[in-house]
């Protein structure tokens, strides 16, 4: 039998080791998180406001016609002024949240109106049933329920929102059976509490596990995303996000007019390294070496990748060629500045490095700028390794 393969140890797989009963990660993940589930948030708000206006909006032009036909006394009339009040606010409220999903308004704010529109829907909901019961017309105390399942829907608001509106939805109606004047209307209210206290179980629960599969998709999604990108030993990204970036810069480069300098760095004698003194201390002299290339570069658009087995690779986007050539040296005497010991070494008693560097020509396709690159890096081993070595025309 295959021994198990190796935990991953990237920041999502760490998180699902570590688990996340209460709905949050640590804050840089959560961070990401959010921005993840933010992105895609517009469209679903827009279409769960159409349906609020298409349902809310028919309910009530249903009920101004039914209630209108219906023969109440002047006490009974006076009821109808807040009822059409509150109708027309959560209308406005839906169509406000609606236009602001529409117009791709920032994502808190867009968070705040759903809020307001879920207090407004599930407490105007409830106010509605009780002046129909006041009313004493026929209605229909389904729709609370299904309003308080439309309170936990899986999109824009966090599950302990949820929980919050929902609880004062409940409260809501306690609120009213406790104002109620008549004692039918008191224990019927009541009875709805209780049923609406219920259901929010229900759909609490399921929310929860909702998100807390989304959560788990997400962690899996950004492992999977992470180790398709990066080099298991350094954590510095591989060879297939080296050729996408290269492309991508390169025709960056192009457009905006801007210089690209490609630098390959290769450890010297590492062969010989790994004979002298294992292949497990040969990887931590690779993590070294990576720590170095990566902190030599600092501008968003720059890239550094392992793209062989102890060969390096940066990109350095809109710094002069005389920049990234300086750049090529400090790497070399980075590795000087960290004295690994290499006693096999023919150069030095410790590991050093040749570094090869190549500007983006006019007439280059990505092949050529690394063949020329890698030309260099030839150059800087035949001259005796431990050096940088940069093509001559771009040298004056
Ligand atoms: P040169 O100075 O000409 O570059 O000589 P070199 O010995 O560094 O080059 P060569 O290409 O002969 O050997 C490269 C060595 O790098 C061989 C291989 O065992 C080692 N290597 C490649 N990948 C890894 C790795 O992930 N870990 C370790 N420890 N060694 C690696
Ligand atoms: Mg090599
Ligand atoms: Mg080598």
């Amino acid at each position: 039998m295959l021994p198990p393969l190796p935990a991953s140890s990237t920041q999502y797989a760490q998180q699902l080791r570590q688990g996340f009963r209460w709905l949050r990660f640590g804050p840089a993940l959560e961070a990401e998180y959010r921005n993840y589930c933010n992105s895609n948030e517009y469209g679903r708000v827009l279409w769960f406001c159409a349906i609020c206006l298409l349902l809310w909006g028919g309910y009530s032009l249903f009920d101004l016609w039914r209630i209108d036909g219906a023969l109440l006394d002047a006490r009974q009339r006076a009821l109808l002024t807040p009822l059409h009040a509150l109708r027309l606010g959560v209308t406005v409220l839906i169509v406000l949240t609606l236009a602001s999903a529409w117009r791709r308004a920032s994502v808190r704010w867009v968070q705040a109106t759903m809020i307001a529109l879920g207090v407004a829907l599930s407490c105007g909901s409830a106010m509605a049933v009780y002046v129909y019961k006041l009313l004493g017309v026929p209605h229909e105390t389904a729709i609370l329920v299904a309003v308080m399942m439309g309170l936990f829907l899986p999109f824009a608001i966090s599950l302990w929102a949820q929980l919050a509106m929902a609880g004062l939805y409940v409260a809501s109606v306690c609120i009213l059976a406790w104002a109620a004047p008549l004692p039918a209307v008191r224990g019927e209210m009541l009875r709805l509490g209780v049923e609406l206290g219920l259901s929010a179980l229900v759909f609490a629960f399921g929310s929860y596990w909702r998100e807390h599969q989304r959560r788990e998709q997400f962690l899996y999604r950004g492992d999977a995303h992470w180790l398709a990108m990066r080099d298991a030993l350094t954590g510095l990204y591989n060879r297939r996000m080296f050729n996408h970036h290269l492309a991508l810069l390169m025709a960056q480069a192009r457009r905006e007019g801007q210089p690209l300098a490609l630098l390959l760095l290769d450890v010297d004698y590492f062969k010989t390294y790994n004979d002298n003194y294992g292949h497990q201390q040969g990887d931590a002299v690779l993590q070294q070496v990576a720590q170095v290339v990566l902190a030599s570069i600092g501008r968003p658009l720059d890239l550094v990748a392992r793209v062989g087995g102890e060969e390096f690779a940066v990109l350095l986007y809109g710094g002069s060629a005389v920049h990234a050539q300086a750049l090529g040296q400090s790497l070399v005497l980075g590795m000087h500045q960290r004295a690994l010991p290499h006693a096999a070494s023919p150069v030095a008693q410790m590991v050093t490095v040749s570094v090869g560097g190549a500007m983006l020509a006019l007439q280059d396709e990505a092949r050529t700028l690394y063949a020329r690159a890698d030309r260099m890096l030839y150059e800087a081993k035949n001259g005796g390794r431990d050096r940088c070595c940069w093509e001559e025309t771009l040298q004056a």
